[in-house]
């Protein structure tokens, strides 16, 4: 695979002032190394036009791929369109089928369409929308000329961390991919295990985690429990499923006696309940205080 360097954006005040936590830049950096993309940058950028015209242009010129969040909602300091079409030096023109589309966002939801969301269906000159199946903006998919002859490849999506997630795995991912020749499709499987250390099971891995492998194997840890996660990329979804079989038996040759279930979602206390229904019993549970951690788990 060539290699891509890649500039994550993140729009907003409430980044700035530290209000909240950018948490969009670190799970995208974490998506796009498991692609094999070389983030390079990350930018935090106030809601300010000008300055956001300065942070495309500049990203643009120094990744080839560019990606942002936050600005794409209908009001005022929502400026991500302008700025993407400042920088392009392009202007802003009506999409029919997005706003068609945001219009009967607003009708299911029995309500009619503010005015001002006619704005989110406006893209610049030669961009084209990036379909968000659970909110009202669509994202935006643009290619950045640059004075070499080649081209940066821009994707502005909205804040809301669901939404972003979602539209970065259906249509950003895919198309970092697809540029990259046959490997289309990719697919994600995360294995858990309790009871050994992170470096422990990094030697048992060995050059499982190289970050050249293929599938990728990424490891975290959180609360005492490691998560390994499986990423494969290949011609068809058949051919990433059975890499990942493949890849899954292989680590639990090597570590399975620490494994306890499969998925980004399923804790400790689920293992235990599905080895207590297994085997037909019961737990008693006696808690005192008054969080309860264990009650509501169980
Ligand atoms: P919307 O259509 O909802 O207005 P938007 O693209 O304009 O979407 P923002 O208004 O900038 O997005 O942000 C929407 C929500 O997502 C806010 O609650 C914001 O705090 C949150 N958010 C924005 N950027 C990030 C980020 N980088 N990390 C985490 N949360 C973020
Ligand atoms: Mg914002």
């Amino acid at each position: 695979m060539p290699h891509i360097t890649a500039e994550i954006i993140s729009i907003g005040d409430e980044m700035i002032t530290g209000a909240r936590l950018d948490t969009n830049t670190q799970w995208l950096s974490q998506r796009l190394g498991e692609l094999g993309v070389d983030v390079q940058f990350h930018t935090t950028v106030a809601d300010t036009l000008s300055h956001n015209t300065d942070v495309f242009r500049i990203a643009a010129r120094r990744a080839d791929l560019v990606i942002a969040t936050g600005g794409l909602g209908p009001t005022r300091d929502d400026l991500t369109r302008e700025a993407i079409a400042e920088s392009l030096g392009r202007p802003l023109q009506l999409h029919e089928p997005s706003l068609k589309f945001i219009e009967s966002m607003f009708q299911r939801r029995g309500r009619e369409m503010p005015e001002r969301n006619q704005s989110q269906a406006m893209f610049p000159i030669g961009a084209a929308p990036i379909h968000n199946p659970q909110g009202t903006a669509p994202g935006i998919d643009v290619r950045a000329p640059r004075e070499d002859g080649t081209q940066s490849r821009i994707f502005a999506l909205p804040g809301v961390p669901a939404e972003m997630k979602t539209m970065f795995d259906e249509t950003v991912a895919p198309a970092v991919l697809g540029s990259n020749g046959q490997r289309r499709h990719i697919a994600h499987h995360v294995m858990k295990f309790f009871g050994v250390g992170e470096s422990d099971m990094e030697q048992r891995l060995g050059d499982m985690i190289a970050r050249d492998r293929q599938p990728r194997v990424g490891i975290t840890v959180s609360a005492a429990t490691i998560s390994l996660r499986i990423v494969a990329t290949g011609e068809t979804m058949e051919a990433c499923e059975s890499a990942i079989a493949t890849t899954r038996d292989e680590i639990l040759r090597k570590a399975g006696e620490f494994y306890f279930g499969d998925g980004e979602t399923f804790e400790q206390h689920h293992a235990v309940v599905q080895h207590l229904n297994k085997v037909g019993q019961r737990l008693l549970l006696v808690e005192l205080g008054r969080a309860a951690p264990l009650g509501d788990w169980f």
